[in-house]
């Protein structure tokens, strides 16, 4: 078998141009765009990339961008203030503040002081909390934009064994609520689960999110298996090289003989992640003017 080729960077590509469209909607309803904030602290060199391809994709969007960029000596009490005062800025309607923060600086109690209704990264306890019980409320973008690729892939996941690799609060935990609210049989594998391979090899649904190349070989598929890679991994560069190739936790080419569906990496989950933050804020801004979110979002 070769596996189709799960492509990410389309669908997120169809996906932005639906927000873009509903986007323009919203602000002749409502005469004001929806807004979405970033907050960078420090120079972190890669936050700085992340932060400028989100606020280009969300002007892309039709919606309003407003980029927060604080030292990185900045003090939590003047973080605290600025979300603060985002919380309470009506043409704010979704607050990203960007991870990994300065270690002086704690993440959960700066999370945990943005407003849920406007917490479109997800990861504040309430929004975690809403998933769990099954309420709407704000999904992390990552395994969001995983669970749109599966059901347009596979649709009805009902009854299918899956298993997500990996236990973080922002990937593999909210992964494994969308598959278990989806119907499927979900096992969460992570660093000490025993025989990791014959876990993998019961799946239907393989969901990597580990952080360690290529680890999933085609041995740990079972025929028929859809892998969802989310890893990112740098590998060494090869000589003459000054940088070494991307790839996922999934060894692509042979996964491939044995799989019947493969996002790759680059170009599988990571550029969902942007489309659905982009989806998110547009949900919010919907929330917050009282009006329903259309339903192709
Ligand atoms: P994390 O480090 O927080 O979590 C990794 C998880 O993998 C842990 O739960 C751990 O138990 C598990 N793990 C570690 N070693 C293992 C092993 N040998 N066997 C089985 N499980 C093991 O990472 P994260 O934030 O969840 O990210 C995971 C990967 O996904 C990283 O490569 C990250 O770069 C990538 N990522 C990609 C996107 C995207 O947009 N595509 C977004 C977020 C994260």
């Amino acid at each position: 078998m070769t596996a189709t080729r799960i492509d990410g960077k389309a669908f997120a590509a169809r996906l932005r141009e639906r927000v873009g469209e509903h986007a323009a909607s919203f602000e002749k309803a409502t005469a004001r765009k929806a807004g979405l904030a970033v907050v960078l602290v420090g120079e972190d060199a890669a936050s700085q990339v992340y932060v400028g391809a989100k606020g280009k994709a969300t002007l892309a969007a039709n919606m309003a961008s407003f980029e927060h960029r604080l030292p990185s000596d900045a003090t939590s009490e003047a973080l605290m203030t600025l979300v603060q005062q985002l919380n309470e800025d009506d043409s704010v309607d979704g607050i990203l503040v960007q991870l990994p923060l300065p270690d002086h600086l704690d993440e959960q109690s700066i999370i945990a002081a943005i407003s849920p209704d406007k917490d479109v990264d997800g990861f504040h306890v309430i929004n975690a909390g809403r998933l769990s019980v099954g309420q709407a409320g704000f999904v992390p973008c990552t395994p969001l934009g995983c669970m749109m690729l599966l059901t347009d892939r596979l649709g009805d996941l009902s009854g299918l064994e899956a298993v997500v690799i990996g236990r973080s609060n922002i990937v593999g935990k909210p992964m494994a609520q969308l598959l278990l609210d989806a119907n499927a049989t979900v096992t969460i594998a992570h660093s000490r689960t025993k025989d990791l391979a014959a876990v993998v090899r019961r799946a239907d649904i393989v969901v990597a999110a580990v952080g360690r190349p290529q680890m999933i070989g085609k041995d740990w598929l079972k025929d028929g298996a859809t892998v969802i890679d989310v890893g990112i991994n740098r590998l060494p560069p090869e000589p003459g090289k000054e940088k070494g190739k991307l790839v996922g936790d999934v060894a692509f080419d042979e996964a491939s003989e044995v799989a019947a569906a493969i996002t790759p990496v680059p170009g599988g989950v990571g550029p969902m992640t942007i489309a659905v933050l982009l989806r998110n804020t547009l949900v919010a801004a919907h929330r917050n003017a009282g009006l329903e979110a259309p339903a192709d979002l």
